[in-house]
Order: C-alpha cells, then sequence, then structure tokens
C-alpha cells in the first residue's frame, strides 16, 4: 500500500521523532519543512537568508514559500511509495495546496495524524531542547501561531474525513503504537478499494 501521511500537531508534539518512526519501518521519507529551512539558514543560501528572519521569531515563513518547496520534493522519486509531511501544512492555504497538488497527482492523502498534547505539556518539553528557536518567549509564540494558522486545519481534515486522533502525551513507544494501530485499520478499510494500479 503507498501512504501519504500529514503529521499534524503542536510545536513540541513529537512529530520529528514519529515522523523519523514511521519513514524507517514503512521505508518512506520523511519531509519536515522546518528542518529545510534550517538547513538553508545553516548554509546561508539566499532562500536561508531570505527564511531566517521568521525562524528566529518564530513566524511562519510565506505560504507560497513552502508550498513551492513542498511541490519540488514530492516530484522526487523516492515519494512514489508514500511520504510523511512532517510540518507541513501550517496554514489553511497550504492545506489548499496540498490538495491541488495531489489530486493532480491522482493520489489523496490516506491519513492526518493529529498528535494531540496540552500546551503546558509541550512548553515543557520544548523548554528542555536547544534549538534556537527554542527560547521561552519564541516558544510562547510558536504555540500562539499554531493555535492561530494551524489549528484551523483540525476542521478542515476532520470535514474530509481524514483527521485521526494520536494521544501525544504518551512516551514516544506508545504514541508509536497508537499510529501503528491506526495505520493497520486504514489498511484493512484500503482492501479492496480503488488505489490506481501503479501505486497499489
Ligand atoms: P518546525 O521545525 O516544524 O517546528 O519549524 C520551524 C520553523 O520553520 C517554524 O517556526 C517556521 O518558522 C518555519 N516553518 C516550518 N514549516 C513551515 C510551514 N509549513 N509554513 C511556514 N513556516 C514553516
Amino acid at each position: 500500500m503507498g501512504m501519504d501521511l500529514v503529521l499534524l500537531g503542536p510545536p513540541g508534539s513529537g512529530k520529528g521523532t514519529q515522523a523519523a518512526i514511521l519513514s524507517e519501518k514503512y521505508r518512506i521519507p520523511a519531509i519536515s519543512t522546518g528542518d529545510v529551512l534550517r538547513a538553508q539558514v545553516d548554509a546561508g543560501t539566499p532562500l536561508g537568508k531570505r527564511v531566517k528572519a521568521y525562524l528566529d521569531r518564530g513566524e511562519l515563513v510565506p505560504d507560497s514559500l513552502v508550498v513551492d518547496l513542498i511541490q519540488h520534493r514530492l516530484s522526487d522519486p523516492d515519494t512514489q511509495q508514500g511520504f510523511i509531511l512532517d510540518g507541513f501544512p501550517r496554514t489553511v492555504p497550504q492545506a489548499e495546496a496540498l490538495d491541488g497538488m495531489l489530486a493532480a497527482l491522482d493520489r489523496p492523502l490516506d491519513a492526518v495524524l493529529y498528535l494531540q498534547v496540552d500546551p503546558q505539556a509541550v512548553r515543557e518539553r520544548l523548554g528542555q531542547r536547544h534549538r534556537g528557536d527554542d527560547l521561552q518567549g519564541v516558544i510562547d509564540h510558536r504555540l500562539e501561531v499554531f493555535l492561530q494558522q494551524t489549528a484551523p486545519l483540525i476542521s478542515y481534515y476532520q470535514a474530509q474525513g481524514k483527521l485521526k486522533l494520536i494521544d501525544g502525551a504518551q512516551p514516544p513507544e506508545a504514541v508509536a503504537a497508537s499510529i501503528d494501530e491506526v495505520i493497520r485499520r486504514l489498511a484493512g478499510s484500503a482492501n479492496g478499494s480503488s488505489r490506481t494500479p501503479s501505486r497499489s
């Protein structure tokens, strides 16, 4: 089964950890827009210079920029059997752009895994990381940005019947087990459904 997944959740909800586990298990790439952007900043590329201030402040970079980035990445052959998006989409326009891209490829998303965690737990987790944008003021702002700009995706994907709630407060192995359970159910219900032959 090809598997096209989105991991949704506030900063610090464990998306990166779960994306890595899923990537290894299903041998499909985990694509993190945050990682790509940070690598550009570190390498001092023109794109990196353009986005650094957004990252430092915990603001979202412009939609068009990440949409282009994802569009290019999804045309790479290693995404043929599936992909895990970690940190994209982050706004409704990004989600609409993704739907458009995937419709053109005739490969709609299989599921959006929403890692639910309470904001106070997230603040504590992020405070223990040592990333440039994990300073307390920036953390608080990133949580606000999540609530204002990204949380609307919960109802967006719920309306599409794609949203799967995962208790992200559990230890990472238990979160991974919950995700496995969801994927097993998806695989079960996909039996006999209309996947395009080239991807089945
Ligand atoms: P992350 O590693 O996913 O927490 O992302 C780190 C930072 O990269 C965010 O605070 C944003 O500045 C930027 N970023 C990552 N993904 C996106 C996205 N989909 N849309 C806009 N900005 C993003």
